[in-house]
């Protein structure tokens, strides 16, 4: 990237769902968005298995798939997609400035669409011993632990269906959830409850990650009797939920008590600074859903295109296809 760039319309920073539904918004209104995706690009689906509830997928998709799918339409209407870090960023003026490892891009605006990453349960031993047996993606180290005990940790969606996907390999999964109830959707309940391989430890904390090279068993603790055990396994998928991926823009834009974009109000994606949008996890910690950040995206995209329009940066209307949508006849 040369210092002589030329001022870009629209720069997304972020390569999930809401990052690449915006691009592919943004670039069908002819703004030539630049996403910069960052090194590791395609955002938490990436990291997953099946989809099975994004809609028009009958038979699901696999997250990874997905993702290449979302960069090929982004990049068949002109989106520029760059696989770089944004290391620094200054909304203080306009063009609003982004630091990359290759140089400087400018932007009259900017979609923050940084997503959220899996959280850690902060157990004893669990970052020395991450990669050496403790994970947070059961499809990408699933594979490891054929015909071997293991745990995942957590009650939500995400450690059902890490456990459900991880009856493919291990002999046996103990899920251990620190209360007596899963807030888990109830189809998901349901399939690991009918599934043999997985049983549930309730009210139970992990205390300490044991093992010298690898992961050889968990150190447990009983939140109602205090009593403290150990289990016996080869690994334990961590599946505790998320935290946003804000560091970038703190000092820089107002961020609620959670570390989340704060919004600014119910309807728009519409950030604190004028001119800086933000979509999808980074902002949502309700829904957090493939679908939902889809949808952040694509509004994202319109609230920046109306905003350039409105500093008379953009030609007017230019959205106007996507409003009014011509019916397609095959
Ligand atoms: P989540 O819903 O926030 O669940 C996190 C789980 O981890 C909770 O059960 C929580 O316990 C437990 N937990 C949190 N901190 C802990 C700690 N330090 N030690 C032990 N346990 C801890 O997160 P998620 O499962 O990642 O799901 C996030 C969002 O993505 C949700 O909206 C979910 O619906 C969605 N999602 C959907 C699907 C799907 O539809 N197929 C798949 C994955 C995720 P408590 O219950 O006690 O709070």
């Amino acid at each position: 990237m040369s210092a002589q760039e030329s001022v870009r319309q629209v720069v997304i920073i972020g390569s999930g769902p809401a990052g690449f539904t915006a691009a592919i918004y943004a670039a069908r209104a002819t703004l030539e968005p630049l996403v910069l995706g960052g090194v590791y690009w395609g955002g938490q689906l990436v990291l997953t298995s099946d989809v099975e509830n994004y809609p028009g997928y009958p038979d699901g998709v696999l997250g990874p798939d997905m993702m290449a799918e979302l960069r090929t339409q982004a990049e068949r209407f002109g989106a520029e997609v760059r696989t770089i870090d944004v290391t620094r960023v200054d909304f203080r003026e306009r063009p609003f400035v982004l630091e990359t490892d290759e140089g400087t891009v400018r932007a009259n605006s900017v979609i923050i669409a940084t997503g959220a990453s899996a959280k850690r349960m902060e157990a004893a031993g669990e970052e020395a011993m991450f990669g050496r047996g403790v994970s947070t993606c059961a499809t990408c180290d699933g594979w490891f632990y054929r015909d071997k005990p293991i745990a995942v940790v957590g009650g939500g969606d995400s450690a059902l269906e890490e456990a459900l996907f991880l009856t493919r390999f291990a002999s046996h999964i103990t899920v251990i959830h620190r209360r007596d109830a899963l807030r888990a959707s109830k189809v998901l309940q349901q399939r690991a409850f009918a599934n043999p391989k997985i049983d549930f430890r309730w009210n139970t904390v992990v205390e300490k990650v044991l093992g010298d090279e690898r992961v050889e068993g968990l150190q447990l603790r009983d939140t109602v009797t205090g009593a403290e055990s150990e289990l016996p396994l080869a690994g334990v998928f961590v599946a505790v939920g998320h935290q946003p991926n804000t560091a970038l823009f703190a000092g820089q834009i107002d961020l609620d008590a959670a570390g989340y974009i704060a919004r600014q109000d119910g309807e728009t994606t519409a950030t604190n600074i004028p001119g800086v949008f933000a979509a999808g996890d980074v902002r949502d910690h309700r829904y957090r859903q493939a679908i939902t950040a889809a949808g952040d995206g694509c509004k994202a995209a319109m609230d920046a295109e109306r905003w350039l329009e409105a500093q008379g940066v953009a030609e007017p209307n230019l959205m106007g296809e996507i409003y009014d949508m011509p019916v397609v006849s095959s």
